[in-house]
């Protein structure tokens, strides 16, 4: 039940809370929203520097410049909002009185002398300014302190009627200024006929219009006209009647409640039937009978501590207190509702268009997010896939060549030494080429013989280059071609996909035998002194035995190589172990020949008894063939003959020496090719691997690009949510405060 205190009685249970309360959830809304675009805004810069900026369109920054313009404006707007009620009637129907009476003070000047003329607003300010005016088209701030100041510098004023005094007061002293309600005075509806301004001007920002007529007697026409042109430019305004004076009708309590239920008809006829801004049962609660003089005295008496009647109980006060308590109470959960519903259903609807907008945004990136890292992971399994498929096999590759390798090598030194040994005995053939002048001098000889060392390397080297070069350049780069093939697939794995054919540099390898055919004869002594071939000497040589001849090798293939020791068979003073034998048994038979008597004896016996044994005849025949078969041999042994055992002396010497370092030089060539083909093949590796590098350091970049991505996912999650957060909100509002029931 309402008390009769009603407007002077603190705020607790306010309809009007309705208003400010909204406002302050609105405007948080708004304050969250703006947070809301500033993180957003955050994460559009932090992703426009990283590598991912393509995720971010141009159209996103422009509307996020705009949204956060937008949410700036409408906190500016909030600020400014507040409910608006303006009262019209005819001049001293009361309105500065009701106004006064619902303010609890007497703010505005009223009673004779006091005729408003022109339009005043009371709006609330901060307590520490004080109460103030402000003048139309002045920012000067007024300082008034009490009714009379303000009376009198209204009466200073020469305003039109149309233009507009601001008094501020202090919040605090007032609880409907406390909750931002602004009330709005209007000259008397009949002193102007320019009502199009007055609502062009004053009107269409109002929530809430009190017509306060006077309860002597009936709405006047001028009253009905001007709410009807506002009924034309707002959609079903919010209009309560109040018959005010009411307080005159105790003097005839007869006629009372035939002259209330009369203008009551009138009253709900013109809202429901004439105007129709509300039906005739909703009419019943806009229609009031008051006496504001009465409410204001009444709550000046409880203010200042004294009885609200002041003492004479007029008939029927209590009743109209209460009536005019209920007006307020009706009064302010309309404006409130009102209020709240036009001023904060535009907010509410822009904050969702926002939200939405950011909503889609986030939605959309993210979903372009996940495509990006479905796509960044999917490349990162092929390029993993490429990196084990060159691993494993490189691994093969490397065994297969290995192989391939060994056999070319194998095959190559059995070639060459196959080579080597049908040279080593075509070597006379070699030799006996050699043309050059012959001459038994020292020094001639020396030339004709470093002559022949280098013929015979010229000719060796390029016998074998023919025999075996030409077809191991083949089968070498019949090598090479088959590794390149092979590795290709490999080489065909490069990151940029850019698949080219796998190349490696030209070969101009050629096998170079390394005979050096003077450091081998370099022990090589010809004997070229004359020797009779029956002399002593000759026979006792023949009798124990020749040399031992020289034999070509025929150790199989492969053989190890001659150690060292082996390829230097001559000892530093030139000298072989097997001369030194030879040596040492030649003294021996000298010796023997020299001191044996028994031998000096044979030597003498021996043509003494062929002498009668054959006789002197045959015996001289003998003698003479002899010395003929000497002088023969004599004039035989020229130059010719000497160079021919030369040649021979040589061919033995060489080939000897030459079968010696077959193996070395066969495990040479060998050794050429293998290292040949293992650098081409390392050639290869070097590419491949670079190839690998490129395929991890991609890899890597993948990965990374992933976990950005991820994290651009999360942020991007968190966001939406928000949005969602925040469209919840807005959901809670429209359903508390602008789909209430009135
Ligand atoms: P306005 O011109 O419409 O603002 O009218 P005012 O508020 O200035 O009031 C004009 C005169 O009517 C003043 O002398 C008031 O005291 C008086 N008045 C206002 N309301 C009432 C009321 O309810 N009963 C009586 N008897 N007089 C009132």
């Amino acid at each position: 039940m309402l008390k009769t205190g009603y407007g002077g009685s603190g705020d607790g249970s306010s309809p009007l809370k309705l208003f400010t309360n909204a406002k302050k959830k609105i405007n948080s809304i708004y304050g969250d929203i703006g947070k809301y675009v500033g993180d957003f805004e955050k994460f559009t810069e932090k992703v426009k520097t990283s590598e991912e900026k393509e995720l971010i369109e141009k159209d996103l920054d422009d509307h996020i410049v705009t949204c956060l313009q937008k949410v700036s404006g409408i906190r500016d707007m909030l600020l400014r909002d507040h409910m608006k009620v303006v009262f019209f009637g005819r001049t001293s129907n009361g309105k500065s009185t009701v106004i006064n009476a619902m303010l609890c003070d007497k703010i505005l000047p009223s009673g004779l002398g006091h005729t408003t003329n022109c339009f005043l607003s009371i709006e609330g300010c901060k307590d520490k300014d004080g109460a103030y005016l402000l003048c139309a088209g002045s920012d000067e701030k007024r300082n008034v302190q009490s009714v009379s100041q303000l009376g009198h510098a209204l009466s200073q004023e020469s305003m039109s009627n149309d233009s507009l005094i601001r008094i501020m007061w202090p919040k605090n002293k007032c609880t409907l200024l406390k909750h931002e309600v602004v009330l709005v005075d209007s000259p008397g509806i009949d002193v102007t006929e320019d009502m199009d301004n007055w609502i062009d001007q004053y009107c269409l920002d109002a929530d809430v219009f009190v017509l306060v007529a006077n309860a002597e007697s009936t709405l006047m026409l001028a009253e009905k006209k001007f709410f009807h042109k506002v009924n034309t430019r707002l959609s079903k305004p919010n209009i309560f009647i109040l018959n005010n004076r009411w307080d005159a009708s105790a003097a005839e309590p007869e006629l009372m409640e035939q002259v209330r239920a009369q203008h009551l008809k009138r009253g709900i006829s013109f809202l429901a039937d004439e105007l129709g801004v509300v039906s005739a049962q909703q009419a019943e609660d806009r229609v009031f009978f008051v006496s504001a003089k009465e409410a204001l005295n009444a709550r000046l008496q409880k203010l200042r501590g004294m009885p609200e009647s002041g003492g004479a109980l007029a008939e029927g006060f209590k009743a109209r207190l209460l009536e005019f308590c209920t007006f307020e109470h009706n009064f302010e959960e309309c404006i409130s509702r009102s209020a709240t519903r036009t001023k904060f259903h535009q907010h509410t609807q822009g904050a969702q268009s926002i939200v939405d907008s950011f909503t889609e945004y986030a939605s959309n990136l993210l979903d372009k997010a996940s495509n990006m890292k479905a796509e960044c992971d999917g490349c990162n399994e092929e390029v993993e896939l490429k990196i084990a498929f060159i691993e494993k096999n490189i691994k093969l590759l490397t065994a297969q060549v290995k192989e391939a390798i060994t056999r070319l090598v194998e095959e190559t030194e059995f070639q060459v030494r196959q080579a080597m040994s049908d040279e080593i005995r075509r070597l006379s053939l070699l030799v006996d080429e050699f043309d050059k002048p012959f001459h038994q001098n020292q020094m001639v000889l020396q030339v004709y013989k470093d002559e022949l060392y280098r013929h015979v390397e010229e000719v060796l080297g390029r016998n074998l280059a023919t025999r075996c070069s030409a077809s191991l350049k083949i089968q070498i780069n019949l090598s090479k071609e088959r590794m390149v093939k092979e590795a290709q697939p490999l080489f065909d794995c490069k990151s940029n996909g850019n698949e080219t054919q796998l190349q490696i540099p030209e070969s101009t390898f050629e096998v170079s035998y390394d005979i050096n055919c003077s450091n081998l004869c370099s022990d090589f002594r010809e004997d070229i002194e004359f020797k009779f071939s029956l002399g002593f000497r000759c026979l006792i040589n023949r009798f124990i035995g020749g040399r031992r001849p020289l034999a070509v090798s025929d150790s199989p293939v492969p053989r190890p190589l001659p150690t060292s020791q082996e390829m230097t068979p001559r000892q530093s003073d030139g000298t072989s172990m097997e001369d030194v034998a030879w040596g040492i048994a030649a003294g021996y038979i000298k010796t023997k020949g020299k001191n044996s008597a028994s031998l000096a004896l044979g030597v003498v016996m021996v043509p003494y008894a062929l002498y009668k044994t054959v006789g002197w005849r045959i015996l001289v025949f003998g003698v003479a063939s002899y010395g003929a078969l000497y002088l023969y041999e004599r004039l035989t042994w020229t130059s010719r003959a000497q160079e021919k055992a030369l040649k021979r002396q040589f061919v033995e010497h060489a080939s000897e020496k030459l079968d010696l370092v077959t193996s070395f030089t066969s495990s040479n060539c060998s050794h050429q090719v293998q290292q040949e083909l293992s650098t081409g093949f390392a050639q290869i590796c070097h590419k491949v691997d670079e190839i690998n590098k490129e395929l991890r350091a991609e890899s890597e970049d993948l990965k990374s690009k992933s976990d950005r991505l991820a994290a651009l996912q999360s942020e991007l999650k968190t966001l939406r949510n928000k949005a969602h957060f925040l469209s919840s909100d807005i959901g809670g509002f429209v359903a508390n405060y602008l789909k209430m029931d009135l």
